[in-house]
């Protein structure tokens, strides 16, 4: 490809919008242009990178045994009322009408389609296991579509769905695509940690996720792993063994304390000059259109997904101001929020664990400026019936399964796969003749990869001041040819040799054609991160061209006869591709 005909610009200033650094390194060097909120077009540097993604995740996913199929993008509302996610799915789910009033949506996922096909083509065990999967363009409504590709609403994904005859088969199917997974982030460069995940709006008994470790804020994820066993999880699905008990009150007696104005754990525990983990905390979430009271240790926090998983819910958001204090008034009080408490309030209750061990501790009593100080659960305050474990796991949290310490670190989530089990094809009928005879519903497996997440992933994770520092196997082109001066006739027609000669070798290679300052031509290259730059200018008097590793800096010189040679040592050498493939 010559610069001058690439289809490319590059832009000095940083995009107002581009809060991270991949969305403003895409922006800059050309890759992607904004159409509207979360929708992007993506330029023929982008989309040579998707190309190489999305032909790793092929290879793999054939070697896996799996097939490659389409399915459409429109998806008729029947089939998603047959699942029960029509309704459950939420705002996320682009529905739309066609001219005969036929509803439908754009498809954010594709299990509905699949199972439906599934039910239609597969009869006998004899077909089965069997693994489908598609690259297609996801959409999503999302709430806050922000971070360029890392949260798009139209994206790129491969979605693979697995059909067995019974729970060996799907874990059989499981773990050839956990191998799956780890060859294919590992041929993108990318380091990754699979971890316990919430199973989401997709359902079904477990999934994990494959995170990309980032330590900025475009990963989205908090991940607690443990520090001396191989435990991972999703914050949003951590269990954690509390690492201390309350810390003592010192309030012997009950009895009704003024708390005029003090509303908050802070303002409490500076009142009465005690622990955060002597106070009982009580939020009111709004669960499915109804509040319900949710009780923990004043030092802890709510996870809302871990509340919603322990109460089988779809919805779930905190209530406001008004909505607390007419769920008070309901049952009699009139109480501000910020006083609330379970006691004489006719809603459901769910306690977090670390509820149940405190002793002598500060709880609001629905009454305006007081606080009951010195309480114990009994008679005259229940502890909930129903305790579950719904807050989110910190730091220094001991490991569930082996004790050790928790860390925690930002991830971004490149993959998602799920252990379905029948919850779709019983649902929607989907069955087939077993050995014995029997109906039986499919078990099913769905595996997920963001292909434009995984792009800006690896800007996250390989970038520097000067721009995007690709992983040779997933760069748009593997080399840069640069004649410093088009003018000079000596440069340009050497770098027009090793250019030729590149190609030839089928090494994907640029030559910087353009007649540009030096500088502008280096920047741009640094920016679009093309893995080896070759430079033909000064140092041909000695015989010798400049070879410069984007991804470490290092520059040398070789003789001209032997750049060629060079570059395509270096183009599939380990050690500059940073992995192998
Ligand atoms: P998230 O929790 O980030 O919203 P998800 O768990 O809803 O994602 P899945 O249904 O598991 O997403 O989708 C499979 C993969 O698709 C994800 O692992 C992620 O890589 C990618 N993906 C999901 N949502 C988006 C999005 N809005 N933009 C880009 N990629 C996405
Ligand atoms: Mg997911």
């Amino acid at each position: 490809m010559r610069m001058t005909n690439l289809f490319f610009t590059t832009l000095r200033e940083t995009p107002a919008d581009a809060e991270v650094i991949s969305h403003q390194l895409m922006v800059r060097a050309g890759y992607i242009r904004k159409l509207t909120s979360g929708i992007y077009t993506y330029l023929p540097l982008m989309w040579r990178v998707i190309r190489k993604i999305s032909d790793i995740i092929r290879e793999e996913m054939d070697r896996k045994g799996a097939q490659e199929i389409l399915m459409p993008i429109l998806q008729p509302e029947e089939l998603w009322q047959e699942s029960g996610r029509w309704d459950a799915y939420g705002k996320e789910l682009m529905r739309l009408e066609d001219r005969h009033g036929r509803k439908g949506a754009l498809g954010p996922t594709h299990e509905e389609i699949i199972t439906a096909l599934a039910r239609d083509e597969i009869r006998s065990y004899r077909q089965l296991p069997v693994n489908l999967y598609q690259i297609q363009d996801k959409f999503r409504d999302e709430i806050r579509p922000r971070f360029g590709l890392l949260r798009g609403r139209e994206f790129l994904m491969k979605d693979a769905y697995s059909f067995d005859a019974d729970e060996a088969g799907l874990e059989a199917s499981y773990q050839k695509m956990i191998e799956a997974y780890t060859n294919i982030f590992n041929r993108c460069g990318l380091e990754t940690r699979m971890v316990r995940s919430d199973t989401g709006a997709i359902g079904g008994s477990a999934s994990h996720e494959f995170m990309v470790l980032t330590r900025t804020a475009s990963g989205e994820n908090d991940v607690l792993y443990c520090d001396s066993c191989s435990y991972a999880a999703n914050s949003n699905r951590a269990e954690s063994c509390l690492p201390f008990a309350q810390v003592d009150s010192g309030f012997l007696e009950v009895k009704e304390s003024d708390t005029p104005g003090v509303k908050t754990i802070e303002e409490l525990a500076d009142f009465f000059k005690i622990e955060p983990s002597a106070i009982c905390k009580t939020l009111v979430y709004i669960v499915d259109n109804k509040p319900v009271m949710a009780l923990i240790r004043g030092d802890r926090a709510v996870e809302e997904i871990k509340l919603k998983n322990a109460l089988g819910a779809n919805d779930i958001r905190i209530a406001n101001n008004a909505e607390i204090e007419e769920l008070t008034q309901k049952s009699g009080f009139d109480t501000q929020a910020g006083f609330i408490g379970p006691a004489g309030i006719n809603v459901r209750v769910v306690g977090d664990e670390s509820i149940r061990d405190l002793k002598n501790f500060v709880i609001g009593i629905n009454k305006t400026d007081k606080h009951l100080t010195g309480a114990n659960w009994g008679k005259e305050l229940r502890l909930p019936e129903k305790i579950a474990d719904i807050r989110l796991a910190f730091a220094g949290d001991f490991c569930p399964e082996c004790g050790g310490k928790f860390e925690i670190t930002r991830g971004i989530e490149v993959g998602n796969i799920f252990k379905l089990g029948i919850r779709y094809s019983e649902k929607m009928q989907a069955t087939f003749t077993d050995e014995d005879g029997q109906e039986k519903p499919f078990i099913m497996g769905c595996y997920g990869i963001g292909i434009t997440r995984t792009a800006a992933a690896a800007i996250e994770r390989y970038h520097d001041k000067d721009g995007i520092q690709w992983p040779m196997s997933i760069a748009p082109y593997h080399v840069i040819v640069i004649p410093v001066n088009v003018k000079d006739e000596m440069q340009m027609m050497t770098a027009e040799k090793i250019y030729k000669e590149l190609c030839e070798k089928n090494i994907e290679t640029v030559i910087d054609d353009r007649d540009e300052r030096p500088g502008v031509k280096f920047k741009d290259a640094d920016l679009i991160g093309f893995p080896i730059r070759i430079t033909a200018g000064k140092t041909l008097s000695e015989g010798m061209v400049e070879i410069k590793i984007r991804s470490t800096g290092e520059m040398f010189k070789v003789p001209v006869q032997e750049a060629v040679a060079k570059a395509v040592e270096l183009v599939n050498s380990n050690h500059y591709t940073r992995m192998n493939f």
